[in-house]
């Protein structure tokens, strides 16, 4: 064991990292399942699992074995040879998406990057020089040059210009505003949304998951791709293994990352139907992508959660949280959205500071996303005591704010 102790970080240290994260003035040094201890031992309940990311709650023991003796035989090949590992992670992932192809990231705007390359390689093929994608407004996509141009935020994009403009903005939800949009720009290839909106504010669709089949409908219609961008709502997140899978459509694009490996940063490209050979050898690559190790984790969380019934769990539990919610904070001005573990409660007013109150005096780590909305991301495997613990945190909380 390494025998290197690192001093304790003080409050105005200089540091070498660039400054591009707001940090709370903590960190954790150890975490079991739903909860997360400081260097004193102090334990908070985590209902944001490093943002949708840890979702079979951390330090998972099957997870960590796999980790640990697949690094002590090996980690990393290349993609010049057979990887049986990433063989069979795509094998699992094609069992529980239904998708046909996959190809393995490192993270969510990379496997997004893959997507819009597939949009614009179809669109050059039926002869679209110029090929445009529908996105949303309050969508994020991630911060590489084109996922921020894909972004619905102006924040992300300030000062990054210039952006890349294969992207039309439509509001979330809004499909008479695609086929205004279809009407306008006959070089539309391909539509990217999330089926839930996670940075934007746990937004779903006012006709609720209908949405994905309008929209899929419209794509049929005009021979677009249908792409999905489930980097958050992905691996049993919304109570389903993906979140389309609350209809009966299949997008032929779907990107995954966050969940696809626990806290291993996986991520995962896949198409099928009429997307499927667009990429083909020498069109697309990463040194990194599907790594022994990483496919081995991907293959072992995706069984665990199988294992685990966690889908279910993720469902059952979180309709539980959403319901008490409503319950409980009844005679408040609030809305309680979300599926599943992805939950959102939006209050009458802005309310970031929130965040410290839920640590420092209650011991629970929320995030506060599109300013008033607190977001939960608990693990997906959270039990039913678990949840309650968390309301009582919560309720709590809200009450003594409201
Ligand atoms: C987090 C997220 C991304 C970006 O993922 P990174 O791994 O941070 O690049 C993209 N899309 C959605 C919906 C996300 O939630």
């Amino acid at each position: 064991m390494t025998d290197i102790t690192l001093a304790p970080i003080q409050p105005d240290q200089p540091s070498h990292l660039m400054a591009t994260y707001g940090r709370q003035a903590i960190s954790f040094v150890r975490g079991r399942g739903a909860y997360l201890y400081t260097e004193d031992g102090t334990e908070y309940l985590d209902a944001l699992t490093g943002i949708a990311v840890c979702g079979l709650g951390h330090a998972h023991p099957v997870i960590a074995e796999a980790i640990a003796e697949q690094a002590a035989t090996l980690v990393h090949t290349s993609n010049l040879f057979e990887i049986p590992w990433q063989t069979a992670a795509a094998q699992k992932l094609a069992e529980v998406s239904g998708m046909e192809e996959i190809f393995f990231s490192n993270s969510g705007a990379e496997s997004n990057e893959g997507a819009i390359k597939i949009a614009r390689k179809f669109g050059t093929q039926q002869g679209v020089r110029l090929p445009k994608i529908i996105v949303a407004e309050q969508s994020f996509h991630g911060r590489t040059l084109a996922t921020l141009s894909a972004t619905g935020n102006k924040k992300v994009q300030d000062g990054f210009a210039p952006l890349t403009n294969d992207f039309i903005r439509v509001p979330f939800g809004d499909v008479e505003a695609i086929q205004e949009a279809a009407l306008q720009h006959p070089d539309i290839v391909a539509i990217l949304i999330e089926p839930i909106q996670g940075e934007g504010g746990i937004n779903t669709a006012p006709q609720g998951f209908s949405y994905l089949e309008e929209v899929r409908n419209i794509c049929n219609q005009h021979n677009w791709l249908m792409m999905l961008d489930e980097i958050q709502t992905g691996n049993g997140r919304t109570g389903k293994y993906f979140a389309y899978q609350h209809t009966n459509i299949v997008p032929d694009v779907l990107t995954t990352a966050k969940g696809l490996g626990n806290g291993f940063p996986v991520g995962a490209v896949m198409t099928q139907g009429k997307a499927v050979g667009l990429l083909g050898p020498g069109s697309h690559g990463s040194t990194y992508g599907g790594t022994v190790l990483g496919s081995r984790v991907v293959y072992t969380v995706i069984d665990t959660i199988q294992k685990e019934n966690a889908v279910e769990n993720a469902a059952v539990v979180g309709r539980y949280i959403v319901d008490q919610l409503r319950a409980k904070l009844a005679d408040k001005n609030v809305q309680v959205r979300g599926f599943g573990m992805m939950i959102g409660i939006q209050l009458p007013k802005d309310c970031a500071e929130l965040v410290a109150i839920a640590r420092d005096q209650h011991k629970l780590i929320i995030n506060v996303t599109a300013g008033s909305v607190v977001r939960l991301l608990p693990p997906i495997n959270m039990t039913q005591v678990q949840a309650d613990d968390l309301l009582e945190r919560l309720v709590t909380l809200i009450n003594s704010y409201l």
